[in-house]
């Protein structure tokens, strides 16, 4: 079969520092897909765009195309407005476990599809795989039936959606051109636009422990996508947030299940509890839905514990079920007595990583009881021998490496000094 267009030619172009026209984007992506354009071809053209980037033309119709490589999933069957939130990760962000249930309980209806955690920030389904007897993975009917029932669903994100996606996100990945915004962008929002929801809000962490780590390059990320998400109809904002420290008090699968339910019932780590509360009020208000409850009275009394029963039940999970707990624990101990001023997320990340809650490489298993408790935060006054951290692994072998991780984490202060920290909210960005 003749092409349309020589790839050579299209990398050339963007080499030079042109624009590409809608239909090369149309048809670099649609052949790339089918296999009629090579990894290295799709390589450097990867790498013209990291550096030397795309206007926002190019990025919304690259976004399209390859929406257009899959299937687009459609609700309008549901009874209530769908939405839903999007993170780009952080440690110890399990925030997604209590709200989905939450706005649920509220009254919108969330269809998460979601994905595995690579390297140092967790994946909600590795998460919730922790759960005896859960479900990630469910035909469309099945979708359709939890969300009906619950009002939220999370589950893995089929290989028929965007799977343009799919293969550049892999090629990415072994290139070095993960880092460009509008590849970034367009990676995460052709997955959410494709998965049908009408309303989105935007988690887009920065801080150490973020994928985007200086603040200024997170805003024009969050501006990107949300200008992606009007384009294509959806009702979408953005929260910059602080990823500068853990969020919550664990990061590890089964240990961010057991604080999610902690604040279900109306408990857990003040942070968690209020960002989860200040998405669900934003999710709530882009979907124009009229709450059944305000959701922090929804976390006191009973109603979001009672969606997620019934969500993690209607996918073969056992609510009641005790949580796996890891074979073997380490603690580590301040050496000082003073006040915690600094703990880097992203060491604490990379411990519980190294502990066996993540994985390197996509398909690997990891381990549920992994992970890492934290007993003291920035702006809390420690005494020298106290508990820090209590490490969590399967596998000894790894307490050595995850504790050189920690090493330089907390830095503790008996000055007086000022607790140097990102506000929770940097930044709200509206469409
Ligand atoms: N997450 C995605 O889905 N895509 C990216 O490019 C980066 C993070």
């Amino acid at each position: 079969m003749s092409e349309q267009f020589a790839a050579v030619e299209i990398i050339a172009a963007k080499r030079d520092r042109n624009e590409l026209t809608d239909p090369q984007i149309d048809w670099v992506i649609d052949a790339y897909t089918r296999g009629a354009v090579a990894d290295e071809q799709m390589s450097a053209l990867l790498m013209a765009i990291l550096l030397n980037g795309m206007n926002m033309r190019e990025i919304s119709r690259w976004t399209d195309a390859m929406i257009k490589s899959g299937q687009r999933m459609d609700w309008s069957m549901l009874s209530r407005p769908t939405v839903d939130k999007h993170s780009t990760g952080g440690v110890g962000d399990k925030i997604t476990l209590p709200l989905a249930p939450l706005v649920a309980a509220c009254g919108g209806a969330v269809p998460q599809l979601s994905g595995r955690g690579l390297g140092h920030t967790g994946g909600t389904l590795d998460k919730l795989e922790s759960i005896p007897g859960w479900r990630a993975s469910l035909s469309n009917a099945e979708m359709l039936d939890v969300i009906e029932k619950c009002g939220a669903v999370i589950c893995a994100a089929g290989p028929g959606l965007a799977p343009a996606d799919k293969k550049l996100y892999a090629l990415r990945d072994v290139t070095s051109t993960v880092e460009a915004i509008p590849l970034i962008a367009s990676s995460i929002m052709s997955k959410k636009i494709a998965e049908g929801t009408s309303a989105l809000v935007l988690d887009v962490k920065t801080g150490n422990g973020a994928f985007m780590s200086d603040p200024a390059k997170a805003r024009e990320l969050a501006q990107v996508m949300v200008e992606l998400g009007v384009r294509a109809g959806v009702t979408t904002r953005a929260l910059v947030t602080a990823m500068d420290v853990p969020l919550g008090l664990t990061a590890g699968n089964a240990l961010e299940v057991r604080e999610s339910v902690e604040v279900l019932a109306g408990g857990g780590p003040a942070d968690v509890v209020e960002l989860t509360i200040l998405l669900a009020r934003e999710m709530l208000d882009a979907a124009k839905i009229n709450p059944l409850h305000d959701p922090a009275d929804a976390l006191k009394n009973g109603a979001a514990m009672d969606s997620w029963r019934q969500m993690i039940s209607a996918q073969g999970g056992n609510p009641e079920a005790p949580l796996p707990v890891a074979k073997h624990q380490h603690q580590i101990t301040a050496t000082e007595s003073g006040e915690i001023v600094e703990m880097n997320a992203l060491a604490v990340g990379v411990s519980a990583w190294r502990l066996g809650a993540g994985r390197e490489r996509l398909g690997e298993p990891v381990q549920a009881g992994a992970g890492i408790e934290i007993h003291a935060k920035p702006g809390e006054k420690i005494t020298a021998g106290q508990p820090l951290f209590t490490l969590h692994t399967d596998e000894p072998i790894r307490f050595d490496r995850a504790i050189e991780a920690l090493n330089d984490c907390v830095r503790i202060s008996s000055t007086g000094e000022q607790v140097a920290r990102l506000p929770l909210v940097l930044e709200k960005i509206t469409g």
